[in-house]
């Protein structure tokens, strides 16, 4: 499962979750608030398919090899 960043629109809290593939954040909740909704940041998390550039369509995909996923 990828970790994703998100950030409190109420508090400004910055916090990575891990969760499944896809989360937007909707159903997260602030962990230091409790604000529903926290907004997700698009960070150098997706960091795992960087190998050569074969996969430049890659970006959401969680396997650190993009053989399987094209
Ligand atoms: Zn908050």
């Amino acid at each position: 499962m990828p970790v994703y960043e998100f950030r409190c629109a109420k508090c400004g809290n910055k916090f990575a979750k891990l969760c499944r593939l896809g989360e937007t954040g909707e159903n997260l909740t602030c962990p230091t608030c409790n604000a529903p909704g926290p907004k997700r940041i698009l960070s150098a998390v997706v960091a795992v398919g960087t190998d050569g550039g074969k996969g430049s369509n890659c970006g959401g995909c969680t396997s650190s090899s993009c053989a399987g996923c094209k």
